[in-house]
């Protein structure tokens, strides 16, 4: 399903027309589909059928709180790296006792937060936080849920910066060292075992590594269990990819058929934590065309939004899809599509095909994962408006940021 269709040579938005965002809210803005958010969450939930499973979304995949809230009302979890993170699912009404706290540099006042909070459960990923969570949780007097986050040794064949489940990651804890862990953890009085997780990466277009991270999971957790220490929970973590450009991403009920398969008459709940898998095709960055220019080399389509906004390509050289917003008859002219801010790196799309003039809109599709989270305020620029369309109806749900905003907390001295 496509939320972003041409209706007479226009891009819409499901029922609203692009144009009709930009004159209403300007531009560079982000567009998301509510339709295309919970659609998605709706084809986990159904490959989950008539399993005791828990979908967390992963907050940092885009964190507004619109997008939070209307997970938290379809009964999702989240998964959070951070304090701000909490914060924000609680605010945007998600329900505590569905959060799993992952992340390797948790704070001390990071963990406070989230023993207050009454998270699910603490993904641990070293020896030393294990014991400072232990701390933390003795002197408020409570008992910590935790998983150790083990580090299958699985290669994702993904890209070097968002592969997280090989032996020489900062994530996680090592599979041999994963058993004497649990056995420390076991001695300690304020945390209470209560599973094993792993995430091995992200953009993660092949089952077989993730079928593979899990066997091995599910062996560890029955040499647990053998070791006296039974587990109520499997965390399989996130990482599913979606289609940017011709990659062919299997659906989500294939994606996860082969680990489900494993799970045959096994007890525990069990946990994903999609993030790019849920938001990233339902968003767009929707930017205007400030100049053409026609160089002796090459033409820019030189447009208000930038690697500030959308920093994907700039970082990986990923590739979004970059769409016109009106479709025009004349000839298509190849263009780099390039934001105003002052690097050479400041690209959104190399030697795009386009029939534009100066004035247009275009569409920069697949920008609803890593878009708006990543994007800074460099070269002092606002961020971007965000807008949720529902059927014909277009909310803003972060209004742009105004200059003053971006210093307001500076200070001149004498
Ligand atoms: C980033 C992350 C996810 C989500 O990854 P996606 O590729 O967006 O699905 C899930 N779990 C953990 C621990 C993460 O760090």
């Amino acid at each position: 399903m496509n939320s972003f269709v041409y209706r007479n040579g226009i891009l819409y938005a499901e029922g609203v027309p692009l144009p009709q965002i930009a004159a209403d809210h300007g531009t560079p803005c982000y567009v998301y589909s509510r339709t295309a958010l919970l659609s998605r969450f709706a084809a986990f939930r159904q490959a989950l059928t008539g399993r005791d499973a828990l979908i967390c979304y992963a907050v940092k995949a885009n964190s507004n709180l619109a997008v939070l809230n209307q997970f938290a009302r379809v009964g999702a979890g989240f998964d959070i790296v951070s304090g701000g993170e909490l914060a924000r699912v609680l605010a945007a009404g998600g329900d505590p006792a569905k959060i799993v706290f992952s992340g390797v540099g948790k704070t001390a006042e990071e963990m406070r937060q989230a023993l207050a909070a009454g998270v699910f459960c603490f993904n641990i990923e070293s020896a030393a936080e294990l014991e400072r969570l232990n701390g933390l949780a003795g002197e408020c007097d409570k008992k910590a849920p935790i998983a150790i986050r083990v580090n299958p040794d699985v290669d994702p064949k993904t890209h070097p910066y968002i592969s997280t489940g090989l032996r020489s990651n900062k994530f996680g804890v090592a599979y041999s060292e994963a058993l004497d862990l649990y056995r420390r953890a076991r001695e300690l009085p304020h945390v209470d075992i209560a599973g094993i997780a792993c995430h091995i990466g992200s953009q993660l277009l092949d089952p077989a590594p993730a079928a593979e991270a899990a066997g091995k999971i599910l062996a560890l957790a029955d040499q647990l269990a053998a070791a006296g220490i039974p587990l109520r929970h499997l965390d399989f973590g996130g990482g599913i990819g979606i289609r940017y450009r011709d990659e062919t991403p299997p659906a989500v009920a294939d994606y996860l058929a082969p680990i489900l398969a494993q799970l045959a008459g096994r007890k525990e709940k069990i946990l994903f934590e999609p993030g790019r898998a849920l938001v990233g095709n339902a968003g767009i960055l929707l930017t205007r065309i400030e100049y053409l220019k026609h160089g002796e080399e090459k033409n820019f389509a030189i447009v208000d939004a930038a690697m500030n906004d959308l920093m994907r390509p700039a970082l990986y050289e990923a590739w979004h899809d970059i769409l016109p917003v009106q479709q025009r008859a004349a000839t298509e002219v190849e263009y780099e599509v390039v934001g105003p801010v002052c690097e050479s790196g400041d690209f959104l799309g190399h030697g795009r095909r386009l029939a534009v003039e100066t004035g247009d809109l275009l569409a920069v599709l697949s920008a609803g994962a890593y878009g708006m989270v990543m994007s800074s305020n460099y070269n002092t620029r606002p961020r971007a408006a965000e807008i949720i369309v529902d059927g014909a109806q277009a909310f803003l749900v972060r209004r742009r940021e105004s200059a003053e905003q971006l210093f307001a907390l500076e200070t001149v001295i004498d």
